[in-house]
């Protein structure tokens, strides 16, 4: 799994610390090889949060976001109707997924 991990900011190369706070975890903290970028542990398991992901313009866009949640089912379908009024938008979906399933390889 190691092998597959990369710094979320600038994928570089991950290495594990190893311990923290005198104890010892096998997988992190981690140190990136590139840009030196720490990931510490937090409760337990490696925090690969950046900062610029906390930056105000994401919070407000996450709160519209959360305000448009509850919303989303009812308004994607009135504009599918809008947009596609010859399909569902069940059958607009199944369409996209027979597509995508054409491109899955074999
Ligand atoms: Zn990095």
């Amino acid at each position: 799994m190691l092998a597959f991990l990369r710094c979320p900011a600038c994928g570089g190369k991950l290495e594990p610390l190893g311990r923290e706070g005198g104890r010892e975890f096998p997988l992190g903290p981690f140190r990136c090889l590139s840009c030196a970028h720490t990931f510490p542990l937090r409760h337990g398991l490696p925090d690969f949060r950046l900062r610029e992901c906390f930056a105000p313009s994401n919070r407000l866009f996450r709160a519209l976001y959360d305000l448009y949640a509850p919303l989303y089912d009812r308004l994607e379908n009135a504009l599918a109707k809008l947009m596609w009024p010859d399909f569902s938008e069940v059958e607009l979906r199944e369409e996209i997924a027979a597509c995508l399933e054409r491109l899955r390889p074999e």
